[in-house]
């Protein structure tokens, strides 16, 4: 009773919301919904007739989602997920409502769920999830979470509470992730890359994880991959990188156009570049494969994948070739930065800050992004954005000759189609 009081409530929120042109209403029924039942996202996933999913971490989430939905969709399932950004149990619990019937009931399959690292002890308590996946710890920006240390408690109490049969699938190539895994009481499905081809040599500013949990030395690292994460162990022997159950192997990195691994037998390719999203991909196969679902089918899912929303787009404009990536951390901005310029060879660029409330409003993270992989390869580069006179500040003491900062978004395209050569590919 009211549970169907819940759901009717929620989704007419949400009705009215889009009515009145508030934005989607992406989490507001969630609320109200949960006012009326507290238990309603228990009640709803509870429906799910294959269970659930949640996925964790810094940078990765939505990808790894819509992989994982792809995959299930594939299969004649079908799937509930949160929308991009709507990550608390709020958000969880609007989508949740969004494909529930008038009767209040969930009529789905799958629930695929990306949970912010916070809500993750009360999403897991309340979905009760067959597969928890934790993708990476990165310091994000400042004023939205609080210290790794304290996060990585926060996932490692949730990972301990998931039902009994679950299967924690967990990053081996984060430091901060093996802490939390080789503390579990039920041993975690470990994944990560083995190919040194695609290593850096040393770690970037922005890791953030380079000390030993156990004794507080600095971690030795034979490979670094991306931002912290690789083979690390501690010089003392107290703390090590976990063995992987599933790796990517014979890695081919094709700019943003692609990325290409083996995994076991199976030969993958995603039509998404970087070395993150061999990351995403990696974890998706590795759930899909707790599941039993067969490799080959999955590497045929994945081949078709289209990258999400406004994460990395492709277009043309004026007769020049655009490529659009976000980047919400120094993490991912130093991996865009390595692929657009190493692997694509990029020399022409808007780099855009925002501090609007969705961006975050403290920027000083910008100061751990390595712009100086730019200095001496970078022709043109365009400051733009609300805080485009913060990143012009932060290229000049990185080396690197910018233009006038621009403020507004189209002023800043024009500034920078002016000196693109016709033909000619630019990242933003
Ligand atoms: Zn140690």
């Amino acid at each position: 009773m009211r549970r169907t009081a819940a759901v009717w409530a929620g989704k007419a929120t949400g009705a009215l919301s889009r009515l009145s042109g508030r934005g989607g209403g992406t989490t507001l029924p969630g609320d109200v919904a949960r006012a009326i039942d507290p238990t309603v996202l228990r009640k709803l996933t509870g429906d799910l007739t294959e269970g659930s999913i949640v996925i964790t971490g810094t940078n990765g989430k939505t990808t790894t989602a819509r992989l994982l939905t792809s995959i299930f969709e594939g299969m004649g399932k079908r799937v509930v997920s949160n929308r991009a950004g709507a990550n608390l149990i709020f958000g969880a619990t609007a989508a949740a409502l969004r494909s529930a019937g008038p009767d209040g009931r969930l009529r789905a399959d799958w629930g695929v769920f990306e949970i912010d690292e916070a809500s993750l002890p009360r999403a897991v308590e309340e979905i009760q999830p067959r597969i928890a996946i934790v993708l990476n710890l990165f310091r994000d920006q400042l004023d939205r979470y609080g210290e790794l240390e304290k996060i990585a408690k926060t996932i490692e109490a949730a990972l301990e509470s998931i039902p009994e049969g679950a299967q924690a699938v967990l990053n081996a190539d984060d430091p901060r992730v093996g802490e939390i895994g080789l503390a579990l009481a039920r041993t975690p499905l470990w994944f990560g890359i083995e190919d040194p081809e695609v290593a850096m040599r040393k770690l970037p500013h922005a890791a953030d994880a380079r000390t030993c949990p156990k004794c507080g030395a600095s971690l030795r690292f034979s490979a670094v991959y991306l931002g912290h994460e690789g083979v690390y162990e501690c010089p003392n022997g107290d703390f090590a990188r976990p063995a992987p159950g599933v790796a990517a192997t014979h890695i081919v990195l094709d700019g943003f156009d692609s990325v290409a691994m083996n995994i076991g037998e199976t030969r993958l390719e995603l039509p998404v570049g970087g070395l993150y999203n061999a990351y995403n991909a990696l974890a998706a196969f590795a759930a899909g494969m707790v599941l039993g679902v067969d490799g080959q089918y999955m590497a045929e899912r994945m081949h078709g994948f289209k990258a999400a929303f406004g994460r990395q787009e492709k277009m043309d404009f004026r007769g020049r070739h655009l490529v659009l990536v976000l980047s919400k951390n120094p993490a991912g901005f130093n991996e865009t930065l390595r692929t657009a310029v190493d692997m694509a060879g990029a020399t022409h660029f808007i780099l855009g800050l925002n501090d609007r409330k969705a961006d975050g409003t403290d920027v000083s993270w910008i100061w751990d992004v390595d712009f100086e992989q730019l200095a001496g390869k970078a022709e043109v580069v365009v400051p733009a954005g609300t805080r485009a006179h913060d990143l012009a500040v932060r290229l000049k003491y990185a080396g690197v000759e910018a233009r006038p900062p621009q403020t507004e978004p189209g002023r800043a395209l024009d500034d920078l189609i002016s000196v693109t050569p016709e033909g000619a590919t630019a990242h933003t």
